[in-house]
């Protein structure tokens, strides 16, 4: 295969020992080996590659293509057992920068990217919590979202086009089509006019069983997302194949949307002791429309006091008193009774300094009645303690832990808000079976927590304990019409419990929806409809965990 790619690739075409162990990882829990890794020099280097394999496809039935960017996918989305087609090396450049517009090659760090925008006064406001690590077309592939997308929503909300390779290997200029464009595109006679055909067709053919299929939550990276297509007097197959973890097509250029980053916002921290009026409380705050809604519960408190010196890395001295001493009413808490339940931390924009206390204070004289502990922080130092411990609870678990290693499986659960008062008592007492320690932090305003345990890669029953709490905490979500998964995506850790969410029927639209863009299964095969070897069972999850004599490369 090496040598029969090498004839028209000018990238870097690697099978080293080395290379293929390290890309056998990503952030998941799971280790799947590549044949091969490639770095394309370019667009064309895409386009002949997936020409190649979808020829040679009859000849090697296992050839298949993995996009990845940074490999940060918690799910096994980025990782593959043939070709793994890596963008960061090479396509990472900014293309163009008009208005409010930007377009970039997918493999551009989103850390270099901030920067572009940001001297521009613009961001992207899907950012990550793993905005220093991640890329562009990791972002498209997996529909990432973050914490501001409560108030300006997903990666799919900020797409204005992209140029994507579908399976026969030409590049197709996707975007918002008008009712008489798409007519016109079907009558194209080309692949890509095909793939509109069927697809307008499948949703029109299915409406009322989509329809019904929809989950009832404000963020779903779960199955295709078919629901936004169409729209009034629009088209748009982007709503499809942002989130589709490069199972339908592998994205060359996108086309991003910015807007003007809020520069004035404060933050408010509010203490819970008990969780029963979360609900209510969340959908107050609300009212006051924030940029974000955040929380973290009293375990991720400890992990951060625990772990404090961490924190004060890279403060210098100065820095680091100021910050030690911002700790002491924690440290009094923790003396005086212990942390409480859950913290929310609601951040509130306006035009200036006064517009945003004003907002504060009108947040604070709104929840009066649920007699709370509520701080509003002074200055962006205090608002950043809140911040590291949210934003880091996640490496601290990494980190940490001797002899055990964080198991994301149960990453990325959404229940409506006003279920979580029910809601997270019942996931602890589920979790709490199996003495694991864990911490749960998220996104509050959207009903949205990452749980991560720490779990012993040396342990015979390890794959047991994974597979049997997925099993019983998707179940919950489902008793609470939610979904499994709410950015993080489906990859190869979810595929097999996408039929929890979605009934038969749906899981065969899902089918459909694949056949139609990747009739021979070359794009990422196992990741959101399972093939029979290669991905998206119960069996191919057990047998592809990664113990821990198999860990010597991390994301
Ligand atoms: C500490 C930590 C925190 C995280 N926090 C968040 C969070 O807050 N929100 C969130 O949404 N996610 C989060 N993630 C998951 C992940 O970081 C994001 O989804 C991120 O956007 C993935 O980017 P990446 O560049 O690492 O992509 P990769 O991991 O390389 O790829 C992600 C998916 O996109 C596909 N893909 C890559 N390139 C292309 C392409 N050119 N065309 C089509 N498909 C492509 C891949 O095949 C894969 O399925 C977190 C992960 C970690 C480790």
């Amino acid at each position: 295969m090496k040598y029969d790619i090498q004839k028209f690739f000018k990238g870097e075409v690697d099978d080293s020992a080395e290379t293929l162990e390290k890309y056998s990882r990503d952030a998941s829990l799971l280790l799947v080996r590549p044949k091969i890794v490639l770095f394309p020099k370019d667009k064309e280097d895409v386009k002949n590659l997936v020409k190649w394999v979808s020829e040679n496809k009859g000849k090697y039935p296992d050839l298949a293509i993995t996009a990845r960017c940074a490999g940060t996918d918690m799910s096994g989305g980025a990782i593959g057992e043939s070709i793994i087609l890596d963008f960061t090396r090479y396509m990472n450049r900014m293309i163009k920068f008009e208005g409010n517009t930007i377009t970039v090659e997918p493999g551009m760090f989103y850390r270099d990217f901030e920067k572009i925008t940001l001297s521009r006064e613009l961001i992207l406001p899907c950012y990550t919590a793993s905005k220093s690590l991640n890329a562009m077309g990791g972002m498209f592939g997996n529909n990432a979202a973050g914490e501001k997308t409560l108030k300006y929503g997903k990666t799919e909300d900020f797409i204005y086009e992209a140029k994507v390779v579908f399976a026969d290997g030409y590049e197709y200029v996707v975007k918002n089509l008008s009712q008489d464009e798409l007519i016109r595109k079907i009558g194209e006679g080309t692949f890509e006019s095909q793939i509109y055909k069927n697809i307008y067709e499948l949703i029109n053919k299915n409406s009322a069983e989509i329809e019904n299929a929809k989950p009832r939550v404000s963020k779903n990276s779960a199955g295709y997302y078919i629901w936004n297509v169409t729209g009034e007097n629009s088209f748009n197959l982007n709503k499809l194949l942002v989130g589709s973890q490069g199972t339908l097509g592998i994205a060359t250029e996108i086309t991003f949307k910015l807007i003007p980053n809020p520069k004035y916002s404060k933050l408010v921290a509010i203490f819970l002791n008990d969780l029963e009026p979360l609900g209510r409380l969340v959908d107050e705050i609300l009212q006051e429309k924030p940029e974000t809604l955040e929380a973290y519960d009293d375990k991720t408190m400890m992990l951060a006091v625990h772990f404090f010196p961490d924190f004060l890395k890279n403060r210098g001295l100065i820095g680091m008193i100021k910050f030690l001493w911002s700790f002491l009413p924690e440290f009094f808490m923790l003396l005086y009774g212990g942390f409480p339940k859950m913290i929310l931390l609601v951040e509130l924009a306006g035009v200036d300094n006064a517009e945003s206390d004003k907002k504060c204070l009108a947040l604070s004289r709104r929840i009066e009645n649920f007699k709370l502990k509520v701080h509003i922080t002074k200055n962006q130092m205090e608002a950043n303690k809140y911040w590291d411990i949210r934003r880091e609870s996640f490496s601290l678990l990494r980190k940490h832990v001797a002899r055990r290693r964080t198991a994301p499986f149960i990453d990325d659960i959404i229940v409506r808000p006003e279920f979580l008062p029910k809601f997270i008592p019942e996931l602890n007492k589920i979790l709490s079976k199996y003495k694991l320690t864990y911490t749960i932090a998220g996104h509050a305003g959207n009903g949205n927590f990452h749980i991560i345990p720490l779990m012993d890669f040396r342990r015979a029953d390890t794959a047991k304990i994974i597979m049997e709490l997925s099993e019983s905490v998707y179940d919950l979500v489902m008793r609470y019409h939610g979904s499994i998964t709410a950015e993080h995506n489906d990859g190869l850790i979810r595929t097999p419990f996408l039929s929890k969410m979605y009934d038969p029927e749906m899981i065969s639209i899902f089918k459909e929806i694949k056949k139609i863009f990747d009739p021979q299964n070359i794009f990422n095969p196992g990741k959101k409809v399972a093939v029979e070897s290669g991905g998206g069972t119960k069996d191919y999850i057990a047998s592809h965990i990664a113990l821990e004599h198999d860990l010597k490369h991390r994301v």
